[in-house]
């Protein structure tokens, strides 16, 4: 099946052609380094890289490129206020972010232009949309001409006489034309930091947001290039206001795509900026201190098991709904290390490569359902990068491979094609989640602070239970089940005995 793509641009979703046969070029909207990410900034970068992933899997060479927008208004007035410079706050939480992304899994990334070293790139830009008369100069300030696109507003659909009437943006007009035209170059203020002052044909100044990304992404992608992405509040008028220059510049197409993802809600309780608590919540929601309090993968896992364009709701209830999720593949995998005696991160060759003809008919069930439950997980993932089907298909091949474990016995019974036929399909579940960024490491697994005596005293009470089943004493049995997990050990009953694990 071939891979379908939803373009906001078009309002469909089109079967996915890259502008040159085997190549791909996609660009991410990527952070303004003012203030400490939150997990609002991850979606995009973790999404991403999925699709690169995934684009790469299937045979596609991918440039993926994520901008870093270090010079802008927000960051010039934080600097101030943190009484620093601005270069030093933008690379101290451009470095943050850069870690968050790695521990999250976000290793895909080939370039991360920042604005402040494409000046030259961008002053040329605002050159050729002067010269072609959509841009003018107004004291120092350049503006792009709305009324002079007649394709403004073909992304959002907004006509441009619509955009700001009735709003406080149409009353101030300025400079400008018209109320609708926006600032490709702002004038520097005496008050303003040398150090965000660049030379440029109108005075020194400095670019407007939208023109920083329109000029990175052409030269590191070309004029035209396949997939541009953001999130859905980038629309407009960022993502509009990028079309209209690239465009108008050029004279060509700017991307053939457009893919903007849901944002993240956060039950916050609706918290209001006068409660006392509102400090300590909304810095708890910072990236930084998220990965302090939870594995960086279950983040990971919250986001990619919702579709990309649906809204990511963010609250406790959700991130143990997620862990609860996450847990059933991290059992199967200690389990499958526990039965094969191969640790299934390591291992490469999935079903796929098992013999045709398996005698043994539930070891050829468990491969053909397999093979098949990675046909659907393919054809989620051409659906528009449907990660959310991807990962229910990944519960149902989890579940395939408990159910065959459970039948083969392994742990009593040694059964060498069985026990091959389980390391193969534990391969295909790993190589499958890893197209998502998943089990791209093994997990810690979490212990009890043992000094060689705790994990006996574990035992005991798990022959004393037994004891106590045996008796008929039910209530005690279920006592010491249930007091161990308030504990966070966990107790697990099979045909082959009660087994133990923290949580
Ligand atoms: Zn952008």
């Amino acid at each position: 099946m071939s891979l379908r793509i939803y373009n906001t641009l078009t309002g469909e979703k089109e079967i996915f052609e890259p502008i040159v046969p085997g190549k791909v070029g996609i660009y991410l909207c990527g952070p303004t380094v003012y203030k400490p990410a939150h997990l609002g900034h991850a979606v995009g970068p973790i999404i991403f890289d999925a699709i690169k992933r995934y684009l790469t899997f299937k045979g596609y060479r991918v440039t993926w490129v994520v901008n870093v927008t270090d010079v802008e208004d927000k960051l010039m007035a934080e600097a101030a206020r943190l009484g620093t410079s601005v270069p030093k706050l933008a690379r101290e939480l451009e470095q943050k972010y850069v870690e968050s992304m790695h521990a999250l899994g976000v290793r895909t990334i080939d370039h991360m232009p920042r604005a402040s070293e494409h000046i030259p790139e961008i002053i040329t830009q605002i050159q050729q949309l002067i010269a072609k008369g959509h841009a003018y100069a107004v004291e120092g300030d350049v503006y792009f001409d709305v009324t002079r696109d007649s394709d403004y507003g073909k992304l959002s659909n907004r006509k441009p006489e619509e955009q700001f009437a009735g709003t406080r943006e149409g009353l101030v007009q300025g400079n400008k034309r018209n109320p609708g035209d926006f600032a490709v170059w702002k004038a520097a203020k005496p008050e303003e930091p040398d150090d965000v002052k660049y030379d440029s044909p109108w005075g020194k100044g400095r670019p407007g947001w939208h023109i920083e990304c329109s000029a990175m992404s052409m030269k590191l992608l070309g004029e035209t290039f396949d997939i541009h992405g953001g999130g859905l509040d980038l629309k407009f008028p960022h993502h509009e206001n990028e079309i209209g220059q690239a465009e108008c510049a050029t004279g060509k197409p700017f991307c053939k795509i457009w893919m903007h993802h849901g944002l993240t809600r956060f039950n916050t309780k609706k918290i209001s900026k006068s409660d006392p608590e509102f400090e300590k919540v909304m810095s708890s929601l910072q990236l930084s201190n998220l990965l302090k309090a939870h594995p960086p993968e279950l983040l990971r896992f919250l986001i990619v098991q919702s579709h990309y364009r649906s809204p990511i709701d963010f609250s406790d209830d959700a991130l143990q709904a997620a862990k609860t999720g996450i847990s059933t593949f991290y059992r199967l995998f200690e389990r499958l290390e526990r039965t094969t005696g191969a640790d299934p991160y390591t291992a490469t060759d999935g079903v796929e490569k098992l013999s045709d003809q398996p005698t043994n008919p539930a070891i050829a069930a468990v491969r053909d359902s397999i093979l098949n439950s990675r046909l659907r997980f393919l054809e989620a993932m051409d659906d528009d990068f449907n990660t959310a089907g991807a990962i229910g298909v990944l519960f149902d091949i989890a579940g395939q491979i408990n159910k065959f474990l459970d039948a083969a016995r392994l742990e009593t019974k040694p059964d060498e094609p069985a026990r091959i036929t389980a390391q193969a399909a534990g391969a295909s579940l790993i190589t499958l989640g890893r197209l998502l960024g998943l089990f791209l490491e093994k997990q810690a697994k979490p212990a009890l602070a043992d000094d060689g005596r705790t994990g006996k005293l574990v035992e005991l009470l798990i022959d004393v239970r037994k004891m106590a089943r045996t008796a008929k004493q039910f209530a005690i049995s279920d006592h010491i089940r249930d007091n161990l997990g308030t504990i966070g050990i966990v107790l697990e009953d099979s045909q082959d005995g009660t087994r133990w694990r923290v949580e």
